[in-house]
């Protein structure tokens, strides 16, 4: 039977709960829930993917007002997204959580279903964590495993000067209507473009684009980029953010964070590979170029450069939640 939701949470109980809501373990699993450590199996010559995040009640979201299954189910997508980015296959996760030590076990059971529905998605199996409670609020890591294709993982760190950029959908405005809470980590997306192309550098949009292109500058040697404004795929609820605060539509697409759309940065024959025939249900927009000049600039209808600084979302400058 399942714990009372109304009632505290008993560690071994809940544990208990959660391995017996298990499903038939995937090939990759050798060992489950229940010992000191999983054990994976991996196909001879991949490597492993490792992967982390942390979302904390306050800062990446409300419990009050998101709820328990909609924090496991964001907490477990930002954690895909990021295996998606190096262009590997999720296989497992590890979950740590800090229960708050006053809310019944239904948070807890919420929390993992979430977690579940996401990790079911994609045949990501659940084989361990950690489960604390304290008097603090509502704190979840989650750990991926994945592992490479032949393709080999996609870094940041190999983008060109001649090089274009994709992204894999429109961008901005996720805030608004609460679309960060349900990324759509692109994992079969990675897979299928990293089987048509020789992707050069990759990374997941989850801090903004400005943000994130700019890792992308950093980690290949200091090239920059010149975005093409009317290029940038446009959310429709970056328009509606737009209405709100002022701020235009493609300053939303260009700074906003938890898009969780890919970056990618291609040769441009490459490119003109994927625009022409993209892999089936995946979406690439061109919007822009790799240049041996530093620094990211953008390109205006009438031709005109300016310079686009980094305003991603960053935990030790930006406030509040
Ligand atoms: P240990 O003390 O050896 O770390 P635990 O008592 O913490 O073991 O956990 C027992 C088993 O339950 C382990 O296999 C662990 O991975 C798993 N486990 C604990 N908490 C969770 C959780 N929140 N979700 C999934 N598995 C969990
Ligand atoms: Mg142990």
């Amino acid at each position: 039977v399942a714990p009372d939701p109304q009632s505290p949470v008993s560690e071994f109980a809940l544990i208990e709960w959660i391995r017996r809501q298990a499903s038939g373990k995937p090939d990759s699993t050798v060992l489950g829930i229940g010992d000191d450590c999983a054990i994976l199996g991996v196909a001879p010559g991949a490597e492993l993917l490792v992967t982390t995040d942390m979302l904390m009640d306050g800062r990446h979201f409300r419990l009050e007002t998101d709820g328990a299954e909609a924090v496991g189910y964001k907490a477990m997508g930002v954690n895909l997204s990021d295996i998606a980015a190096m262009a590997g296959i999720p296989r497992a996760a590890v979950i740590a959580v800090a229960l708050p030590r006053s809310t019944g076990a239904a948070v807890a059971q919420g929390l993992h279903a979430g977690l579940r529905r996401m990790a079911d998605r994609f045949e990501v199996d659940l084989v361990g964590g950690d489960t604390n409670a304290w008097d603090g609020p509502l704190v979840v890591s989650v750990t991926v495993l994945g592992e490479t294709t032949s393709h080999g993982a996609i870094r940041r760190s190999g983008a060109r000067a001649g090089d274009l950029i994709l992204v894999t959908g429109p961008l901005g405005g996720s805030l608004i209507h609460g679309r960060h809470l349900r990324p759509e980590p692109r994992v079969h997306e990675a897979l299928a473009l990293s089987g048509q192309a020789h992707l050069h550098a990759m990374i997941d949009l989850s801090d903004g684009l400005s943000s994130d292109l700019g890792h992308i500058l950093e980690e290949s040697g200091g090239v920059g980029a010149v975005l093409d404004a009317s290029a940038i795929p446009i959310h429709p609820d970056a328009v509606d953010q737009s209405r709100v605060d002022g701020l235009s539509p493609l300053d939303h697409a260009l700074h906003d964070g938890e898009d969780f759309e890919l970056c990618l940065v291609v040769s441009p024959q490459d490119a003109r590979v994927l625009l022409d025939r993209p892999p089936e249900s995946v979406k690439v927009f061109r919007i822009g170029e790799i240049t041996a000049e530093p620094g990211l600039r953008l390109r205006s209808a009438d031709g005109s450069l300016s310079t686009v600084e980094p305003r991603g979302f960053d935990h030790f400058r930006t406030p509040g939640a």
